[in-house]
């Protein structure tokens, strides 16, 4: 099979509709509507059983249904129109002119990628936020490529049992009948690289989605010529053991590089999207020194043309690989490099290991900022955090001076905005969506009345998306849940302690009270729990307890399975965005960002991005910055606060209308965050800081030839 024919399954497509083939393979329709819009029209049915994947939706089609729109002339016509926007689209034409022109390569690799939920190997935040760097990159023509891994088996799904614990299964990916491609080699044989794990090779087959403009590698394992266990390397995201990640990053970071080579990419900067894939380091210093360099050299070039960047100040967020494993997998690695065991294990060594030469323990995030020359943390506290964190690596310099600087993630705000929101602004400036630095000082114009009218759309789109997936649940149809004229608060997040998912149950006589008030609030929530944290299943588990009554549940819901689709009509449709860490542990979070693009308001411990962004006026802080009490003190004092936020402040200014129904001071505050927030928070504005303080930098000191790819 030729590298981009259809697959066998796929029906044979009308000339007149032939245009839908590269609309469906590249995922540039994540975030174009017009593009989606075509394929639920196609046939809703199909639309609907295959996810709203539109290469699915192919597959799917009834072919008597495809015939009849080959001769329906409107339809062939906006098929070619979207084509014709792809095209220009990615050859930077017309309104898709390439801002940047940015004359560098950079390979970006992350241990996941939240593209859209068609394909799903993300599981949170880390991953959506490589997701919008790939698009914001393919927007701004930054030439930029991403490398990962497909898990066939992706990331769990979330089941509660009756009592709420946590169940996991986990989907299978069928990569044939998904956007990806295969790569070939000239003789059509599929391209494939090889690592050693532990003296046995393991090879990886190489799958391509295009992402825009930008292309996406990721690596598989499962191909036939591997031993049993060397093809399930790549199984499933964040699963298994600490060996089982040791050999997922060897596949991910030496994998990635051999990758990038079979597939004729050449970069000159190497950005590590958290320290997982570090070892790509590790791989381009092997290939210097193989090619002559020493290893002193060889570590100089490597660190002057690496990015790390830190995304956790959680410590069991980072992975950490005990010395006999890394015995068994880079004893033989390190005399390629040309170096002893120990000199490379002090490469991931912590200064207060004991030990003084290897160390016991080999820290990723060390080894991502030794290999790496800029690092940076991901919010203006995180990175003082991060500074703070790991000082003892710069023994000496004072925390102001140690080289880790900050990049406040973005989000990429066509693929998060709902149409009503988008709808606002292109009324006032046609192709706003499309535009590489959207002005939205524009909703400053937009009349109240039109604002608040958008603003209930949304949310009654979640309400009833809401009443949607509980009437479809085996807990039998509430079609009554929520009301779509109450203020709705949403809080979507992993359930990991330090989010304190359950602070709002604090004082449930209280939260009844607000639920049921005469100001009432209703509430929206959704999350998962990582499979081996008990703690946070038990958190879950509470939330279904207090919410089990059929009254509480008409005002408070827990939606199972929060994913980019769920994440999406959530922000989209709260008018309040809650989020709650304990400070300063939110690296930066993006949910609150996703749901200011929508008009929601944020009310959120002054952690991450909030620090920086929260201006007094365009939403609500709770808590103070203080950090001196115990961490049960600080639960009750927030909790507290969130308390008065909503009895006093919150309920007051959403319930306060004016004669024609609108609250007028609802409404203000609205637009103060649009207007602010949305140039802070959007991922042009993220791509635009990293190119000027990271990758311009890197590639100039790098002066690496241009590249081949
Ligand atoms: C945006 C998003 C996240 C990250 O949100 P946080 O605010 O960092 O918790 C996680 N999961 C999904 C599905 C998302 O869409």
């Amino acid at each position: 099979m030729p590298p981009e024919a259809t697959s066998p399954s796929m029906p044979p497509m009308p000339h007149s509709l032939e245009g839908l083939v590269p609309l469906a393979t590249n995922l540039r329709w994540s975030w174009n509507r017009r593009a989606t819009d075509l394929f639920s029209q196609l046939d809703a049915g199909a639309w609907a059983r295959a996810g709203h994947d539109p290469m699915k939706t192919l597959h799917l089609v009834d072919p008597r249904r495809l015939a009849q729109h080959a001769r329906d002339g409107a339809f062939v016509a906006a098929v070619r129109d979207a084509a014709a926007d792809l095209e220009a689209y990615l050859s930077g034409q017309g309104p898709y002119g390439l801002p940047t022109g940015a004359p560098l390569s950079v390979a970006y690799f992350s241990p996941e990628f939240g593209v859209t939920e068609a394909l799903p190997v993300y599981s949170g935040g880390l991953g959506v936020l490589a997701g919008d760097h790939l698009k914001a990159a393919s927007d701004l023509g930054v030439p930029l490529v991403g490398i990962g891994l497909l898990y066939r088996h992706g990331y769990f799904l979330q089941h509660l049992a009756v009592d709420g614990w946590q169940q996991e299964s986990y989907p299978t990916l069928e990569p044939t009948q998904s956007a990806l491609r295969l790569l070939r080699g000239d003789d059509g044989a599929p391209l494939t690289i090889e690592v050693e794990l532990a003296g046995v090779p393991c090879r990886a087959a190489i799958w391509k989605a295009q992402v825009g403009r930008v292309p996406l590698l990721l690596l598989d394992s499962d191909v036939p010529s591997n031993r049993p266990d060397a093809r399930g390397v790549t199984d499933v995201l964040y699963g298994g053991d600490s060996e089982h990640r040791l050999r997922q990053e060897i596949m991910l970071g030496i994998g990635g590089v051999r990758a990038l080579q079979a597939a004729g990419h050449g970069a000159q900067v190497w950005h590590s999207n958290e320290g997982h894939a570090g070892f790509l380091g590790l791989e381009r210093i092997r290939s210097l020194v193989q090619a002559g360099q020493s290893f002193d050299s060889a570590l100089a070039s490597v660190r002057s043309s690496t990015i790390f960047t830190t995304h956790t100040p959680v410590p069991a967020g980072i992975d950490i690989f005990e010395r006999r494993l890394m015995e068994r997998y880079f004893s033989a690695f390190a005399r390629e490099c040309g170096v002893g065991f120990d000199e490379l294990m002090d490469i991931g060594r912590e200064v207060h290991d004991g030990v003084a030469a290897g160390g016991t323990r080999f820290n990723m995030a060390v080894m991502g900022f030794n290999l790496a020359g800029r690092a940076n943390g991901v919010s203006k506290l995180h990175g003082e955090v991060s500074r703070a964190m790991f000082s003892e690596l710069w023994p000496g310099l004072p925390a102001a001076e140690i080289p880790i600087g900050s990049i406040t993630n973005g989000v990429h705000a066509a693929s998060w905005m709902g149409s009503e929101m988008t709808g606002i602004m292109e009324a006032r400036r046609p192709g706003w969506i499309d535009t590489a630095a959207p002005d939205w000082s524009v909703v400053r114009d937009v009349p109240d009345d039109e604002l608040w009218a958008a603003r209930r759309r949304a949310r009654l789109r979640l309400v009833r998306f809401v009443r949607d997936r509980l009437g479809s649940g085996a807990a039998g149809a509430v079609s009554d849940a929520l009301d779509p004229e109450v203020l709705t608060i949403g809080f979507a997040r992993r359930f990991a302690q330090y989010k304190r998912g359950t602070l709002l149950l604090a004082d449930r006589d209280r939260l009844r009270r607000l639920l049921f008030g005469e100001r009432p609030v209703q509430i929206v929530m959704a999350g998962k729990a990582h499979p081996r944290d008990d703690g946070g299943k038990e958190m879950i588990r509470q939330i279904i307890g207090f919410t089990a009554d059929p009254e509480t549940a008409s005002r408070f819901v827990f939606l199972e399975g929060y994913d980019m689709e769920l994440g999406r009509v959530l922000t989209q449709g709260a008018d309040l965005w809650l989020n709650h860490p304990r400070r300063p542990l939110e690296a930066c979070g993006t949910s609150g960002m996703k749901a200011a693009i929508n008009g929601g308001i944020n009310c959120s411990i002054l952690d991450g991005w909030w620090d920086e962004c929260f201006d007094g006026s365009n939403g609500w802080a709770i808590g103070t910055r203080e950090a001196d009490d115990e961490p049960e003190v600080r639960d009750r004092k927030d909790a507290e606060s969130v308390y008065r936020l909503l009895e006093d402040e919150i309920t007051e200014l959403f319930y306060r209308r004016a004669e024609s129904g609108v609250p007028e001071g609802w409404v203000q505050m609205m637009k103060a965050s649009l207007a602010t927030l949305g140039p802070a928070v959007s991922g042009d504005r993220m791509m635009r800081d990293y190119l000027s303080d990271l990758y311009r930098p890197a590639a100039a000191s790098a002066g690496a030839p241009p590249p081949s790819g």
